[in-house]
């Protein structure tokens, strides 16, 4: 399959663009250190979760606050084939200020966690065992303690379409008090102060669906649940976990 082309800044051809920007030299933006810094981990970030089995081909988008500016990954733009120049921001209103190609079609989503949160990052997939549970209850059973590192229960989005603004109403109603929620029939949403933390969180949350569905499939056995008692004394003591600096 040929490339798409595109013009670069200096007039050379080149085959890994897309053919959207071949006539807009203006496709090679003056690019802020910390904003190329941060596109280089976001894009880090995006591949980590298809080598890690929680993102298949072009489903699921990666998002990062600078300022107020937000770095989202391309639409429908496979990770591995990112460079810097692909780099892509928009304001909190979402108009496009950095690069030419077309920010990911849930740009609603990613805008309404880091306007009414102190997100720094947010990841959106569609993890196989996250997503299965999406489809079986509103809420996810208490089977495990890590739910605390997500501030508790971890609840489900009613469905609506991808890339509206009904599925981002209905997301901010579920990540009330919580940094992840799971998105019916669709997968899964975290934010955290970094693209790390936000995509541990993804990957906990994958984990624990797992753990779930696992547990919940043996015949004539019920899991054993946690009290929300049980898991707020965790989110206390979750405070103090690991290396004190
Ligand atoms: P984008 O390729 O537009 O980011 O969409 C993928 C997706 O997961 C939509 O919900
Ligand atoms: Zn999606």
């Amino acid at each position: 399959m040929a490339e798409p082309r595109r013009n670069t800044a200096d007039g050379r051809q080149d085959t890994q663009r897309d053919a959207r920007t071949a006539s807009r030299p203006e496709a090679r933006p003056v690019v802020p250190q910390d904003a190329a810094r941060l596109w280089a981990d976001l894009v880090e970030t995006a591949r980590r979760s298809v080598t890690d089995g929680l993102v298949v081909g072009t489903s699921g988008n990666v998002s990062a606050r600078t300022g107020d500016l937000v770095l989202v990954t391309p639409s429908g733009v496979p990770y591995d084939r990112l460079t810097p120049a692909d780099i892509t921001g928009v304001d909190l209103t979402g108009r496009q200020v950095l690069g030419t190609l077309v920010p990911t079609s849930e740009l609603p989503m990613h805008l309404a966690v880091y306007r009414t949160t102190d997100a720094r990052a947010v990841v959106h997939t569609h993890a196989v065992h996250a997503t299965a549970v999406s489809v079986l209850v509103p809420e996810l059973p208490l089977v495990h303690y890590m739910a605390a590192a997500l501030g508790g229960p971890v609840r489900v989005a009613p469905y609506a379409a991808y890339g509206t603004d009904e599925l981002a109403e209905h997301m901010l109603r579920a990540l009330a008090g919580r940094s992840g929620c799971l998105l019916q029939n669709h997968g899964t949403i975290t934010y955290g102060a970094t693209l790390g933390q936000a995509y541990d969180r993804t990957a906990q949350l994958e984990w624990m669906c797992r753990l779930w569905l696992t547990a919940s499939s043996v015949p004539g056995l019920t899991p054993s649940l946690l009290t929300e008692a049980q898991l707020a004394e965790v989110g206390e003591r979750l405070k103090g976990y690991g290396q004190r600096r």
